[in-house]
């Protein structure tokens, strides 16, 4: 079924180079904590991510989600929400992409950025996705749209003082 197709094409080359994502591992991680995407560049995560919602699994809400999480290798890996009828077992498209994306073999200090839609504008990522996207990179940007315009933080800045261990 093309509609539920959503691996990008970069990110379908990249699933069968999973060690190629742990070899860049160490060479790509950002230093600062300030936004380091451009403007073109969030707006083209923006567009992954409103396609990835489309293959949101929303039965109960009826909020669709989409993710694109950009690896330092160029990847962009995407998610949807995935709710359920035990309302708990609901995960967000953000941890979905994350997840994924781990699953292929990439850890933390492999991302730059996750762009994050929605059909309500404003949208920005739950505290439980802001505490996943802090494990893995304090520095990725995180992209959402206000009033039509992209958006920019880091997780640090969404979420100061997080849980560490
Ligand atoms: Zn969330």
């Amino acid at each position: 079924m093309k509609r539920r197709t959503f691996v990008t094409a970069t990110a379908a080359a990249a699933i069968s180079v999973g060690a190629t994502a742990r070899d860049s591992r160490a060479a790509t991680a950002a230093s600062s904590t300030e936004v380091s995407t451009d403007l073109a560049e969030q707006q083209r995560l923006l567009v992954l991510a409103h396609e990835a919602r489309r293959n949101a699994y929303s039965k109960y809400s009826n909020f669709q989600v989409g993710a694109a999480l950009l690896a330092n290798d160029g990847t962009v890996i995407t998610g949807c929400n995935v709710e359920n009828a035990s309302y708990g077992l609901t995960i967000c498209a953000e941890r979905t992409a994350v997840f994924k994306a781990v699953s292929m073999g990439y850890r933390p200090g492999d991302f730059r950025a996750i762009a994050v839609a929605a059909s309500a504008d404003g949208f920005s990522p739950c505290g439980a996705c802001r505490q996943v996207l802090a494990e893995f990179g304090e520095n990725i940007n995180v992209i959402f749209e206000h009033k039509n315009q992209p958006v920019a933080k880091t997780v640090e800045e969404l979420l100061p003082y997080r849980f560490k261990l």
